[in-house]
């Protein structure tokens, strides 16, 4: 993709998983960024290693409240992105998605920025097409308990959507399934992060329902490089855009490799599943290979072992941080 830099670019949501991955990129592609975030789920450790780079700056700031900044490009990403932190207050989770929606669209506007948002496969909801692919509308519960999070995202893409042709903003709306890896939160509830740390930690392993439901789990850096790609791409492509790793995996088998790669002991122990919680995920990602050039390189055998490797890291921190921060 060569050399993008020289772009001053907001990062919301930026000291979480994703976004202090995205940072750490912009930067290096020789960007200005300044990254925002209310700190809910997201830690000031996982920017800590940016911090001495003058082009990076941390601003704590909630999305829902408007912001007035001058930028070349925002990339949308605060809300919190695993099912118990975006239950443990849903009504904040949909102020989240919606307003902070509509606050960083006018903030796009006002400054005539390219802004691109980080939505999700939970738009499709439990999907009755598999794989799933961009045309699809959903199977979504509207009032259920993963509702604040899935209609909220929906209703995001619908304002990104509206902005675009009422307005004329340059809009890039990502679908993002699974992805896992360093700066993940350990207590986030994630299949990824939960079924590492029982292992690490000789706990049983907890599989929800059967085990047989499926995700396909995309490596962080691969993701990254697809938000990078399609911010890039010329103002017709707006998305949605699935971004995903198509390689599916049931959580038995996810059990099975994590067990094999940390060497743990841990038993695997059956629990209920959690409601409205869906059967099988796969994206097709045939659109983010013709319109970006893009496909996840990363096995999922090698990301886990990265992630792994930073789990064991953050554990053996004498003062246990970001242990203990549940958000
Ligand atoms: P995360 O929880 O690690 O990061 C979200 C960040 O947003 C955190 O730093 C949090 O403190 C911040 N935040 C939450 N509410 C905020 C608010 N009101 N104002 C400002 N900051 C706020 O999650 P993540 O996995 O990095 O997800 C990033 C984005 O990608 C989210 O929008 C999420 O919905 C989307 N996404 C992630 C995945 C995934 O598998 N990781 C999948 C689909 C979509
Ligand atoms: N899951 C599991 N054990 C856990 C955590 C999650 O079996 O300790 C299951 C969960 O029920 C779901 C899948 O793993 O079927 C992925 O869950 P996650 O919360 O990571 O993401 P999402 O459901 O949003 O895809």
């Amino acid at each position: 993709m060569g050399v993008l830099g020289g772009k001053r670019i907001l990062v919301t949501g930026g000291a979480g998983f994703l976004g202090s991955h995205l940072c750490k990129r912009l930067l290096d592609d020789g960007n200005e960024v300044l990254c925002l975030d209310n700190y809910f789920t997201g830690t000031k450790e996982n920017v800590e290693a940016l911090m001495d780079d003058k082009r990076f700056e941390l601003m704590r700031h909630d999305v829902t409240f408007p912001l007035y900044v001058e930028v070349d490009e925002i990339y949308n990403l605060a809300c919190p992105a695993s099912p118990i932190h975006y239950q443990h207050d849903p009504v904040q989770t949909t102020k989240t998605s919606v307003h902070g929606a509509i606050n960083m669209l006018g903030l796009a506007k006002r400054v005539r920025a390219k802004i691109m948002q980080a939505s999700t496969s939970e738009v499709y909801g439990d999907p009755e097409t598999h794989p799933q692919h961009e045309a699809y509308w959903g199977h979504v519960n509207p009032i259920g308990v993963r509702s604040c999070y899935d209609e909220g995202k929906r209703c995001a893409e619908t304002l990104f959507f509206d902005y675009h042709r009422q307005h004329g903003l340059e809009i890039k709306v990502a679908r993002i399934f699974n992805t896992y890896g360093p700066n993940m939160h350990p207590a986030d509830g994630r299949v990824v992060s939960n079924f590492i740390m029982q292992a690490l930690r000789s706990e049983p392993i907890t599989i929800y329902g059967d085990g047989t439901q499926t995700r396909s789990f995309c490596y962080v850096d691969d993701m990254i490089d697809g938000f990078v790609r399609l911010m890039s791409t010329d103002s017709a492509v707006t998305g949605p855009i699935n971004l995903g790793n198509p390689v599916e995996f049931s959580m038995k088998e996810l059990a099975q490799l994590v067990l094999r790669l940390t060497g743990s002991a841990s038993k695997l122990v059956y629990r209920e599943l959690p409601s409205d919680d869906p059967r099988q995920r796969c994206p097709d990602i045939c659109a983010a290979k013709q319109l970006l050039g893009w496909e996840p390189t990363t096995q999922l055998e090698a990301g886990l072992t990265e992630t792994i490797e930073y789990f064991e890291k953050i554990m053996s921190r004498e003062d246990g941080r970001g242990l203990l921060n549940t958000g």
